[in-house]
C-alpha cells in the first residue's frame, strides 16, 4: 500500500471512529484505535506510526519481536491479541504494555511471575466465549466472575477489563447484541468489586456496533491496512 492511500484510510477510520461515538453520546477520546499489523510489514506499521498512530497490536510472537526491534525508536504501545501458549509468556511478560486473549488462571499466573519487577504492570483483558462457540477462544461466561477474582490478586498484572471476539454477524443489531452481552458481564463483574475500565471489542466489520455499545478498544487490521498478505480469505470495502 502506498504511503497516500495509507494516510487516507486511517482517516476515514478515525472519522467513522469519531462518529459512531459521537452517535453513543461518547468522545471520540474513549475509543482507542489499535492498528493490528499481524503479517504486515513493518515499514507499513511505520508509515502508520507517522500518521500518528501510537498502539498497535499483534497475534504471533515472533513476528512481534521482529517488528517491535524494528520500531524501537518509535516508543509505540504494543498490544499481544493472539492466543497465548504457556511455553510463550515470558517474552510476552517482558516485551508487551498490553494482553487482550488471557482465558486461563495458569496464563495469567505465569505472565505475573514473569513480570520483570522494574517495569510498569502488564495490562491484562480476559477474553470471553460470549457465544459459547466450540473450539474458539475464551472463558465461558460463567467461569468469568471466578477467574477475574484470581488473575485480580495477581502481582505485575492490572486487570483492566473484557475482550472479545463474537461470531461473524452481518446485522448490526446482530452485532450489538454480542457486544451488549460483554458490556453486562463487565458492569456486573464491577458491581461484584472489581474496578476493569476496558471493553476490548470490535474489529474491521464490526467496529461501529463494538463503539455504540462501550468499546473503549477496537482492534483494526484490513479497514487500516487492507488484507493480509498472506490470507486471502479476508475481503475489504474499501476502493
Ligand atoms: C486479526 C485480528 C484483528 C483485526 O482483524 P480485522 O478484521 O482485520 O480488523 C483483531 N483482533 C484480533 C484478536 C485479531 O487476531
Amino acid at each position: 500500500m502506498n504511503p497516500q492511500n495509507l494516510a487516507v484510510r486511517i482517516h476515514e477510520v478515525q472519522l467513522r471512529l469519531a462518529r459512531a461515538a459521537l452517535a453513543a453520546g461518547r468522545s471520540a477520546h474513549s475509543v482507542t484505535l489499535l492498528a493490528v499489523g499481524k503479517a504486515q510489514p513493518a515499514e507499513l506499521l511505520a508509515a502508520a506510526a507517522d500518521r500518528g498512530l501510537r498502539h498497535f497490536g499483534e497475534s504471533y510472537l515472533q513476528e512481534a519481536l521482529e517488528k517491535m526491534a524494528a520500531l524501537e525508536q518509535r516508543r509505540l504501545t504494543w498490544h499481544f491479541v493472539g492466543r497465548i501458549q504457556a511455553n510463550k509468556t515470558r517474552p510476552i511478560a517482558e516485551h508487551f504494555a498490553w494482553v487482550h486473549a488471557v482465558d486461563r488462571l495458569r496464563i495469567a499466573e505465569r505472565l505475573a511471575a514473569q513480570r520483570p519487577p522494574n517495569t510498569a504492570p502488564l495490562n491484562v483483558c480476559l477474553q470471553v466465549n460470549v457465544a459459547g462457540e466450540a473450539g474458539k477462544g475464551g472463558v465461558s461466561p460463567a467461569e468469568l466472575a471466578p477467574l477475574a477474582r484470581a488473575v485480580a490478586q495477581l502481582p505485575r498484572l492490572a486487570l483492566r477489563g473484557l475482550m472479545c471476539i463474537p461470531p461473524e454477524e452481518h446485522e448490526p443489531t446482530r452485532q450489538r447484541l454480542w457486544f451488549a452481552r460483554l458490556r453486562t458481564l463487565e458492569a456486573e463483574l464491577n458491581a461484584a468489586g472489581l474496578a476493569l475500565d476496558t471493553l476490548s471489542m470490535g474489529m474491521s466489520a464490526d467496529f461501529e456496533a463494538a463503539i455504540a455499545e462501550g468499546a473503549t478498544i477496537v482492534r483494526l487490521g484490513t479497514v487500516l491496512f487492507g488484507p493480509r498478505p498472506s490470507d486471502t480469505s479476508d475481503t475489504i470495502d474499501v476502493p
